[in-house]
Order: structure tokens, then C-alpha cells, then sequence
């Protein structure tokens, strides 16, 4: 019998015999009650029931892992479509991959199903998941594939796609069921149990509008029945907290077709919150010796043609627009769209675009003057609106929309201030996220890929570059992380993935070294050494826009803001008709204070007026009766319902005015109640 030599994860070297499986060593490790899905195997995922007939390295992957958690879900998405297609024997799945919280699976000729209908597949899910049936890997030739998927134009695509003539590939078989599969599974559907459908939208085949439109379902599943429910109850807290419904009820934004899709109104109630986190920023900047300039919403079409952003991304912009002389021109010559279209293209005729980028406009600015190695850094800033074309299928609140204003700054430097440049970018990101309560945030740290020659600049500068943000990122304490290949192809890049309350990770914005414009637009700073230099540029827009960053807000304080950033930071109610003057000299000398106050005097019930107002989500309301006018005093409410009585009325406006200008990322000022 011969024998093989296996590492364990702890260093260990077993004996055992030639043949067992991988799953097999896996249980003789981790004991029968693992929470394995799968195995690694000298580093790559395998089946459990994969053979081993020579010396490796085996350790579990519990379901709890990264990768696990991934396997689990791809997993589910076969378990969903086997269930699926025993019910509607019709439909046609397509593609199932896990995703970042769970998986879907797209299916044709599935039609009129809803929401209504994921109640019944999940049963099924679960009936299936109990048989435990074993999930079986099945190496296939090309010809075994084409027969058994005839049935199944996409899948049949698929395979055309993937695989030359006479390549051989595999399915998963469970039970009656098989899907084309590259693995690894989990060796049985029992391991599924954990399973819940969420929701189902449409789609299209390949992503293609052009293309057939499929059905999509989702689903979460985690290891055990606790991980779900806590996976469900932080699903319900990210609904509560939707940006989209909050933005209505706390009457922050707008969005109207007549207007436009995309296109965000802030109402006076958000503006309030933009325009605090605008001034914030824009002080730090200030300290950090930007200079703010303003620049229009459009551009000519040669500007871009420099740039590179036109034609070339026309797809994700609006149309041109023609200047009116040779509109009239064209039209009078029977002009069609096309050959418009094309003449702009080719640059034979003229015309602007709304902008999509600001950095020309900042590189115009740069360049209106001799620069010199003494102005350097150069450092732009401007709360700039572009204007990009999302598909509308995209679109979502704040977060995807098609007109938006970013942080945006550009900063002209000499590849020796790249390093430092970069570093005051992330401190710029600390103190906001800090101030702001999201201390739980990583960096990537987007570097070239060593195998490919896509890249523009010379590979000294680049390394230069990429040292510069490897520095910046480590210097500052924060989690970080290299990715090899996220790199532009004109130089590397450091973005921002901020962790919210309740879990989820949200992408802001980047800061980006450049090569390339500078280059394309021939600029120039005249050294210490009295020759031309190019300087290099950084794009930087660490939060994206203000569309996306006060939407991620919103959703990170469920719409309780810090005083210092709530639309309306004290709302003063009067208990009766008796408090009406006091009342009106409290709310004056708030104002005058520059607290954003409101007063409600009305005839309302205190309670009535206390919920009326409650919805708003005030940092304070002041309750004012017969004990506050006789004594000038207040009685402050937290939004909890917890009550501070009898404060003098100076007293309260210092310890408010100082929370605002500290900042205070929640509000303070009532005590929490002793237990
Ligand atoms: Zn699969
Ligand atoms: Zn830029």
C-alpha cells in the first residue's frame, strides 16, 4: 500500500494512504463537527472528494472564511437553480455567481415570477438541501458537454466561449441535476440549509440591453442558523436605513423625471448637510494650502480630444452639444445624426460636451501661467460638477447618478513631492472619516500588473510612484492592502473602502497619480536647474462626490446626524399659548446665534407637536412650559425620549455651541439615564 506524506496547518507532517480524499483528511484534522465546505490543497481550493496520490499540504476552509462563505453561495445558486427548474420546467438557467452578500442565479423563459414566487422555491430549496445529496464533480469532453446542455442555448454559448474544440470540462451533478462548473462545491446540499431568497429583479443575458432579458433571483446563506438570522436582522437595519427612503421621509433630496433620472435635487433640508460637509472639507484644505477655483460645466470638444476623454468615452457621456450656426448649417444640408456624430468625431466640426471630468479644466488653469519649480505643488481645488452617462438601469439614489459633484482637487507636483503629496491626501481622509465616526476603514493600494505593457510612463517613475503610495498607505496606521493590476493605465492608485455601522463596506473615491496628461496637454515647470521639467500630476477625490458621500451618510447615521451637521439642530415647542413670547425670544436668540432653530407655537398637544417634529430627527427639541418662562430656563430632549429639566438658557446655548464646533459625533448634551 503506498503511503503519502500531508502538512497540516499546523506544521505537522501525516501519513496516510495514497487515494484518500481531500475531505477525508479534513475530518481526521478538524474532527467530524467541522465547519468545512471545502479544501485547500498545496493552495488551491479543492473538492472534499477529491483523490490525493502524491505529498501536499491539506487544510479545511471553513464556511466562516472568506472563501468559504463564497463556496457556500455558489453552492446555493446550483441548489436554487435545481429548485427552480423541478418547479418551471421551462426555465433556463444561465449564469449563478456568489456575490458580495450572497448569490444570484439569471434565468430565460421565466416568466411573471415575483416576489410572491420565491416563497415556494425556497421550500423546494429546502426540501432538496434535506435529501443531502452528494454534489458530485463530472469531467466532461466537449461533445458530452454539447448533449448534455443541448436544451440550453446559453449554456451551449457558454461552452463555445470557453472552451477550443475537444477541451474537456466539468459539471456538478446533485441528484437529478447537473450544472457546467468549474467548482469547488460543498460535498452535499445538506451543508445548505441556511438559505433565504430576497428578492428578484430582471436582468439582461450577457449584460446586453440589445440581448435577452432574464429573470434574477437572490439569496443570502450562511453556515449556521444564528449567522442568518444575524445576516436577515442586518438586512432589515440596511432597509430602516436606505438612503433612498430616509432622503423622502427627512425631505433631503429629490429626484424628478421632469428633471431628469440621475439627477439629484438637494431640497433645503440636504443642502444644509452638504453644505456643512463642503465647508468642513474645504477648511482642511485650506490648511493644507489648496487653493478653491471655479470653472464651467462644459468644454470644447478639442479640450477633450487632448484629454482622451472624447471620443473615446463617449458611451459614458452626454451627447455633444453643436454650436447653433452650424446646427442650422448641417440642417439646412440634410445633416443625419450619424454623419454628425461622425464629423465630431473626426474633429471636423466643433462643439461642447458637458463636462465629464474637471481635470482639464484645473490643467487649463495650471497652464495659463510660466510655471516655475517654486509654485510647485500647485494644488487645485474645486466642488466640481461632472456629468456622466449611467445606463438607466444603474441608477440608484445618490450613490449611482448621472450628474454629480466631486471634492475634486489636482495637484501639479515634481516626482519628489509625490510621496508627501500623497501622505496629506490620507491625512485629509483621516481627520473627516474621524470626525465623522468611521473609524473602521482600509486603503488600496492599486499597483501596475508585472505581465502586462498597457501602461504609459517610464517603469522608473512608476516604481517611484507606486513606493510613494505604499508609503503614504503604511505610514498612517490604517488597514491596507496591494492590488496588483488595479493600477490606470497611467499610474497607480490608492482608494478608500469605508466600513458603515451596521457592516457593510462602501467604496468612496481614490486619489491617482497621472503620467499621462501632463504629457498629452505638454506641461512644463521651468527647474532649479533653469531647464523644462514635466510635472506629474494627482487627481484626488477621496470621497467621491457629495451625491455619494452624503447618500453613504445618511445611511451610516440612519439619518441622525450630528448636531453639528442636522438640518435642524433645535426644534423649540411650546407647551401652551402662555410660552408663545418666550418661546419666539429662545428661537431669536438661537438664530442669532447662527442655530439652525424652528418654532413651533402652534395649537398642537405637546405630545402631538413632540411627534410631529420627532420625524425629522432634531438633535434637540426644548420643551417650554410654565417652570422654563418663569425660571428663563429650558428642558431639553434627546431624540431617545430622555429628558434634561430646568437648564439655564445660556448654559444650554454655550454647551450646544460647543458641540457644534467640536464637532461631537452624536449628541450629548442629555446624559443617558442611569439603569
Ligand atoms: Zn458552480
Ligand atoms: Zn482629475
Amino acid at each position: 500500500m503506498s503511503m503519502i506524506s500531508v502538512t497540516l496547518p499546523d506544521g505537522s507532517v501525516n501519513e496516510y494512504v495514497s487515494g484518500i480524499t481531500a475531505g477525508e483528511i479534513v475530518i481526521d484534522i478538524e474532527g467530524r463537527k467541522h465547519d468545512c465546505v471545502a479544501a485547500l490543497v498545496d493552495g488551491e481550493e479543492k473538492d472534499f472528494s477529491s483523490e490525493l496520490d502524491s505529498d501536499c499540504s491539506v487544510a479545511g476552509i471553513s464556511g466562516f472564511s472568506d472563501d468559504g462563505i463564497h463556496i457556500l453561495r455558489h453552492s446555493a445558486a446550483h441548489l436554487l437553480a435545481q429548485a427552480v427548474t423541478s418547479l418551471y420546467p421551462n426555465a433556463k438557467p444561465t449564469i449563478g455567481p456568489a456575490i458580495d452578500r450572497g448569490f444570484y442565479y439569471d434565468f430565460a423563459d421565466l416568466e411573471d415570477f415575483g416576489e410572491a414566487e420565491l416563497k415556494g422555491v425556497q421550500k423546494k430549496m429546502h426540501e432538496i438541501a434535506r435529501k443531502n445529496l452528494t454534489v458530485e464533480r463530472v469531467e466532461c469532453t466537449d461533445s458530452e458537454l454539447n448533449d448534455l446542455f443541448q436544451a440550453n442555448p446559453y449554456k451551449i454559448e457558454i461552452i463555445n466561449d470557453k472552451l477550443e474544440d475537444g477541451d474537456s470540462s466539468t459539471i456538478y451533478r446533485q441528484g437529478e441535476w447537473y450544472d457546467l462548473c468549474l467548482g469547488p462545491h460543498v460535498h452535499s446540499t445538506a451543508k445548505l440549509m441556511h438559505v433565504r431568497l430576497t428578492s428578484v429583479s430582471s436582468a439582461f443575458w450577457r449584460g446586453d440591453q440589445s440581448r435577452e432579458r432574464l429573470t434574477r433571483i437572490y439569496g443570502i446563506v450562511e453556515p449556521t442558523k444564528d449567522a442568518l438570522k444575524a445576516t436577515m436582522s442586518a438586512i432589515e437595519e440596511a432597509k430602516k436605513r436606505d438612503h433612498r427612503k430616509l432622503g423622502k421621509d427627512l425631505q433631503l433630496f429629490h429626484v424628478d423625471e421632469d428633471v431628469g433620472q440621475g439627477l439629484i435635487l438637494w431640497t433645503p433640508k440636504g443642502a444644509v448637510v452638504r453644505t456643512c460637509l463642503q465647508d468642513f472639507i474645504s477648511e482642511h484644505l485650506t490648511r493644507q494650502g489648496y487653493h478653491q477655483v471655479y470653472t464651467p460645466h462644459i468644454g470644447k470638444l478639442d479640450l477633450y480630444r487632448t484629454s482622451g476623454h472624447f471620443p473615446y468615452y463617449q458611451d459614458s457621456q452626454y451627447p455633444p452639444l453643436v454650436e447653433k450656426d452650424m446646427m442650422a448649417k448641417l440642417a439646412s444640408e440634410g445633416c443625419t445624426c450619424g454623419e454628425l456624430s461622425n464629423m465630431m468625431a473626426a474633429g471636423d466640426i466643433e462643439g461642447y460636451m458637458l463636462k465629464p471630468m474637471n481635470c482639464p479644466h484645473h490643467i487649463k488653469i495650471y497652464a495659463s501661467q510660466a510655471r516655475s519649480y517654486r509654485d510647485l505643488p500647485l494644488r487645485l481645488a474645486e466642488f466640481g460638477t461632472v456629468y456622466r452617462w449611467e445606463q438607466s438601469g444603474e441608477i440608484s439614489g445618490m450613490t449611482r447618478v448621472r450628474g454629480f459633484t466631486q471634492d475634486d482637487a489636482h495637484l501639479f507636483v515634481t516626482e519628489d513631492q509625490i510621496a508627501n503629496e500623497v501622505l496629506g491626501c490620507i491625512e485629509l481622509v483621516q481627520v473627516i472619516f474621524e470626525a465623522l465616526g468611521m473609524t473602521d476603514y482600509r486603503v488600496r493600494v492599486g499597483l501596475r500588473d508585472p505581465d502586462s505593457s498597457k501602461y504609459v510612463g517610464a517603469s522608473e517613475k512608476w516604481d517611484l510612484a507606486e513606493d510613494a503610495c505604499r508609503q503614504a498607505a503604511s505610514s498612517l496606521g490604517v488597514n491596507w492592502s496591494e492590488e496588483p493590476g488595479e493600477a490606470a493605465f497611467y499610474g497607480p492608485k490608492i482608494d478608500f473602502v469605508v466600513k458603515d455601522v451596521i457592516g457593510r463596506e462602501w467604496q468612496l473615491g481614490t486619489v491617482q497619480v497621472d503620467y499621462n496628461l501632463p504629457e498629452r496637454f505638454d506641461l512644463q515647470y521651468k527647474g532649479s536647474d533653469g531647464e523644462m521639467h514635466r510635472p506629474v500630476m494627482i487627481h484626488r477625490a477621496p470621497f467621491g462626490s457629495m451625491e455619494r458621500f452624503c447618500g453613504v451618510l445618511i445611511e451610516h447615521f440612519a439619518g441622525k446626524f450630528p448636531t453639528w451637521l442636522a438640518p435642524t439642530q433645535v426644534h423649540v415647542l411650546t407647551i401652551s399659548e402662555k410660552q408663545v413670547e418666550y418661546g419666539r425670544q429662545v428661537t431669536a436668540k438661537l438664530k442669532a446665534a447662527g442655530i439652525r432653530a424652528e418654532l413651533d407655537d402652534g395649537d398642537h398637544t405637546i405630545g402631538k407637536k413632540i411627534r410631529m417634529h420627532r420625524k425629522f430627527q432634531p438633535a434637540y427639541m426644548l420643551i417650554l412650559g410654565d417652570d422654563e418662562t418663569e425660571n428663563n430656563t429650558v428642558s431639553i430632549r434627546a431624540r431617545n425620549g430622555d429628558q434634561r429639566a430646568g437648564v439655564e438658557f445660556d448654559l444650554f446655548l454655550d454647551e450646544l455651541l460647543n458641540e457644534i464646533s467640536t464637532k461631537k459625533a452624536s449628541p450629548s448634551l442629555v446624559p443617558p439615564k442611569e439603569e
